[in-house]
């Protein structure tokens, strides 16, 4: 028997871990961290082995039969798909419309193919995830200079004793992060790190926190204001942080702002008791460390004004590249493949921009737009060819209907207004019922790949290699091969090198690397260190090399400093529909991918999680008569659907809680399994289309709803 371990990165969720898989004769057995990278997997990450052999992976690509939505397909061949692909795009370049093509992905590396290959023909990334933590990025480049880490998570594996973790709509021990994270937030509680989960729903976090914040939604940003508000005017900032690396004029600027957001005004906003929030402003001004461990704004799209009242309390605190505190990333020097492309000009060509304020708000970006604007886009006339790999917007997206409706919307001749929608996916999901041609797509077992990002938690600022553990089922290929093809096809001068492997190659040649060398060193490479205060060395990377509170580019949107206000979705319909949703995770799903949903040990009723029954506060479910375990249905303005409930504490009163990413129809395993999706109440782009461009696009699960027996 030949069995042996071979270091791969898992892809379950996309933290991407470093693991060690356990291949016997061919044949994946097992998956467990690799301690070369701090060594954990979660339980999705054990689970992939399930998902490699599913009965339901794709094995060869498939072209609609049907109309779209109707998944009627007949088997064609690569040559087929793919020659119907490259004279689709050629007609499109050659109308003057390249940059109507949007590709919706995760790119695993700001180096990957397929985003070259964007670059190179004229198109644009949307990345698929609206309810991601985008805008909070945007805040990180504006205040600080510099792409943050992978959902900006503090280095908890250097909290010192008496360090402030402070985790505020994180999740962090639920789905929404890598699986060291967990274990080095409890070492660094052990080491005598003090835990306050600041959330609306009692999380496994919270179980593990030192203090339980349960702020009202959307009130997070009004917390964090609050606590500068006391520490600045009471002289508890860091004053040598301040006066050092604070851009001339913006710590007085942020004084005038703070005049009247006092704990006592932030507290009628964000309903924690004033007290509560003088006595965590005092911890972490007199903490040796605060990390502040956050994602969107709490549960909903505030996201950017959250951000930025984030970077506000980081500065002042002067947590920012300290050991616990905000780390500030490096850049691993890869070589560029030349020649590089430029990209199109996408201010110029309207970001897909859409809506009443599309003129106003046209100027902005948040570097990667959210698949809502597809629909809208569609609409428009503004998006011809979509392609969609690793990710689910028939599912994912609030107001999933407008996306399923613009995907299918006709013109006056009867041709899609869209007119093609190519799926990359490992098996069938909702969106890829819709696809004119379905790619088959090779596992995260079966292909090479090189994730480079500054935000690798695991491995530090390094290179990790994905390498192929198990062959690829049928005639699957990865989507990075098959857009090199297409690059080869449609813009070769930028796509001259061999294959995949070439092209790492080149990238990796930077750090005297290459493939196969990576791969001998274990499929990692790191500096060994991160540092800290690297600013010292140079300044930030901001025009004024200091940190910039006052963001002058957001004046006439009145946002140059952050608003404290609760969403405007929350604040509306509130008489009629009385209740907060938000959305809830847990360790076993991830998004609304098959991945996980169509997993059978992930989707069962004893060790996985089968539904997303929906969380209402006991006393509030004695109120109206709700018994544990009943059918309730819930109802916004703008839908209703029927959930399971379940009566509990841990969860505000004046809220309701669903765990986003249910409701799958296709899979063998999920549809098996109950649930329901969030998105069928929340409305197509949160409430109002000026709100949600200047947050980031990120209202995804603000609503309000009610809730009847
Ligand atoms: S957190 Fe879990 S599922 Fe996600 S990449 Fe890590 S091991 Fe895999």
């Amino acid at each position: 028997m030949n069995s042996r371990w071979i270091p791969t990165m898992c892809y379950q969720c996309k933290a991407e871990c470093a693991i060690l898989a356990r291949v016997e004769d061919g044949v994946l057995k097992e998956v467990r961290g690799n301690p070369r990278a701090r060594g954990k997997a979660c339980v999705k990450g054990m689970a992939g082995v399930s998902l490699e052999y599913s009965p339901d992976r794709l094995t060869h690509p498939l072209k609609r039969v049907g109309h779209r939505g109707e998944g009627k397909f007949e088997p064609c061949s690569w040559d087929e798909a793919l020659h119907a692909i490259t004279a689709k795009l050629r007609e499109l370049r050659d109308r003057g419309e390249a940059h109507k093509l949007t590709a919706s992905f995760f790119p695993h590396s700001i180096t990957d193919p397929k985003w070259r290959f964007l670059n190179a023909y004229g198109g644009f990334i949307n990345t698929a995830l609206p309810h991601c933590d985008s805008a909070k990025i945007v805040a990180c480049i504006k205040a600080m200079g510099g792409v943050p880490n992978h959902h900006i998570p503090p280095n908890f594996a250097s909290v010192p004793k008496g360090g402030v973790i402070i985790l505020a709509g994180r999740h962090a021990m639920g789905c929404l992060d890598d699986a060291a994270v967990p274990r080095d937030i409890l070492d660094a509680k052990a080491r005598g790190a003090i835990l306050v989960v600041i959330d609306p729903v009692f999380t496994a976090d919270a179980a593990k926190a030192d203090w339980w914040i349960p702020v009202r939604p959307s009130g997070d940003t009004a917390l964090f204001t609050g606590m500068t508000h006391h520490i600045v005017m009471n002289g508890l900032h860091n004053k040598a942080f301040v006066e050092n690396w604070i851009r001339e004029g913006d710590f007085e600027k942020l004084k005038d702002y703070l005049a009247d957001k006092t704990p006592e005004a932030m507290s009628a906003i964000c309903d924690v008791p004033t007290r509560d929030i003088v006595k965590l402003a005092e911890m972490c001004a007199s903490a040796p460390s605060v990390g502040v461990d956050s994602f969107k704004g709490i549960m909903l799209g505030q996201a950017l004004d959250f951000g930025h009242a984030w970077t506000n309390f980081l500065a002042v605190t002067g947590n920012i590249d300290n050991p616990g505190g905000q780390p500030l990333p490096d850049l691993t020097p890869l070589s560029p493949v030349l020649p590089a492309p430029a990209g199109p000009s996408l201010a110029e060509k309207g970001w897909h921009r859409t809506g009443p304020d599309k003129g106003k708000f046209g100027k902005y970006s948040f570097i990667m737009e959210p698949t809502w604007y597809e629909a809208q886009a569609i609409k428009n006339g503004d998006l011809k060819v979509l392609v969609t790999a690793e990710c689910n917007p028939a599912l994912t997206e609030m107001g999933q209907e407008e996306w399923r409706k613009a995907v299918t919307m006709t013109d006056e001749k009867g041709q899609y207004q869209l007119e093609m929608l190519v799926s990359y996916e490992i098996m069938l999901s909702e969106t890829s019922r819709y696809a004119d041609y379905v790619l088959p797509d090779k596992s995260y077992f079966e292909r090479w790949e090189l994730l480079y990002m500054p935000w690798w938690y695991n491995f530090g600022h390094g290179v990790a290699l994905r390498q192929p553990v198990v062959e690829a089922p049928g005639e699957c290929r990865h989507s990075n091969e098959v857009f090199i093809e297409l690059g080869k096809r449609l813009c070769p001068e930028y796509f001259a090198f061999k294959d995949d492997l070439e092209y790492y190659d080149i990238q990796l040649a930077g750090l005297g690397l290459s493939v196969g060398k990576l791969q001998d060193m274990g499929g990692l490479w790191s500096p060994g260190t991160t540092g800290f205060r690297k600013y010292e060395h140079g300044g930030f990377g901001t025009p004024s090399k200091k940190m910039h509170l006052y963001w002058e580019d957001l004046e006439d949107a009145d946002q140059a400093l952050p608003r404290v206000f609760l969403a405007p979705e929350y604040d509306a319909d509130a008489d009629a529909f009385p209740f907060f949703l938000i959305s809830y995770r847990t360790i076993f799903h991830q998004g609304s991918g098959q991945w996980t949903h169509n997993n059978p040990q992930l989707r069962d009723p004893v060790g996985g999680f089968l539904d997303n029954p929906v969380l209402i506060n006991a006393a509030t479910a004695r109120r109206l008569g709700i018994e544990d375990g009943a059918v309730v249905t819930l109802r916004s303005r703008t839908g209703s659907l029927k959930a399971r409930a379940k009566c509990t504490e841990r969860i505000r009163p004046d809220c309701l809680g669903l765990h986003h990413g249910f409701g799958s129809t296709v899979g063998r395993v999920a549809v098996l399994g109950g649930g329901v999706s969030d998105n069928a109440l929340i409305p197509d782009s949160g409430m109002t289309l000026d709100w949600q461009d200047l947050v980031g696009g990120e209202s995804h699960v603000s609503t309000r709803v009610t809730v009847e027996g």
